[in-house]
C-alpha cells in the first residue's frame, strides 16, 4: 500500500488544493491531507478544527483520502505514518525555491520519504487561500475559487470575522 501525505495550511481549502489532492489520490493507494499547525501563523482565519471539517466535506467522495491535523515537524508525521511520499503543489516558479528547500530538509530529516511535486489545473495557477480571503473580504465573488459544497461556510465565516474586527 503506497501512502502519500499532502500537507498545508488550508486556511481555507481552495479548488487549487483540491485539484492537487485529486491528482495525489490517483497516484497513491492512500492519501492523508494534513493541516499543519504553523507556529509562526497560529491564528489563521479558520481554526484547525474548521479547516479539517471543510476539507473533510470536500473529499467525502474520494474513498482513499483521509484528513488529519498535526502540530509538529512534517518529517516526524511522515515517520509516524510510515508514508512513502509528501505531495506538494507548485503554482509558479515563485513556489519552487521555498518548496525545493523544504523538500531537501525533509529528506535529511526522514530519508525514507520522497517529495513529489504536482501542478494543479492550469486554471488554478493564480489561486491561494490568501487570494480567496482578500477577494471575499472586499465583497468579490469567490465561487470559482472554492468547492461549492463549502461555499456558504467559507463566505459566512470570513464575513463574520470582518464584522467582529
Ligand atoms: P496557500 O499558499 O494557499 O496558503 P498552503 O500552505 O495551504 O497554501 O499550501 C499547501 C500546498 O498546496 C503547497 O504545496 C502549495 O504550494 C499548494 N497549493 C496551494 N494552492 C495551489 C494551487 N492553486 N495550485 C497548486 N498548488 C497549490
Amino acid at each position: 500500500m503506497s501512502l502519500a501525505v499532502c500537507p498545508g495550511s488550508f486556511d481555507p481549502i481552495t479548488n487549487g488544493h483540491l485539484s492537487v489532492i485529486k491528482r495525489a489520490a490517483k497516484l497513491f493507494d492512500e492519501v492523508i491531507v494534513v493541516v499543519m499547525v504553523n507556529y509562526k501563523k497560529p491564528h489563521g482565519c479558520f481554526t484547525v478544527e474548521e479547516r479539517v471539517s471543510l476539507i473533510t466535506k470536500c473529499v467525502e467522495d474520494i474513498p482513499n483520502v483521509k484528513v488529519d491535523a498535526y502540530g509538529g515537524l512534517l518529517a516526524d508525521y511522515t515517520k509516524m505514518k510510515k508514508a512513502d511520499a509528501v505531495i506538494k503543489g507548485l503554482r509558479a516558479v515563485s513556489d519552487f525555491e521555498v518548496e525545493f528547500q523544504q523538500a531537501l530538509i525533509n529528506k535529511k530529516l526522514n530519508p525514507d520519504v520522497e517529495t513529489v511535486f504536482v501542478t494543479a489545473g492550469a486554471e488554478y495557477m493564480y489561486l491561494s487561500s490568501s487570494v480567496v480571503k482578500q477577494v471575499c473580504e472586499l465583497g468579490g465573488d469567490v465561487s470559482e475559487f472554492i468547492p461549492e459544497i463549502i461555499y456558504n461556510d467559507v463566505v459566512n465565516r470570513i464575513k463574520e470575522r470582518m464584522t467582529n474586527q
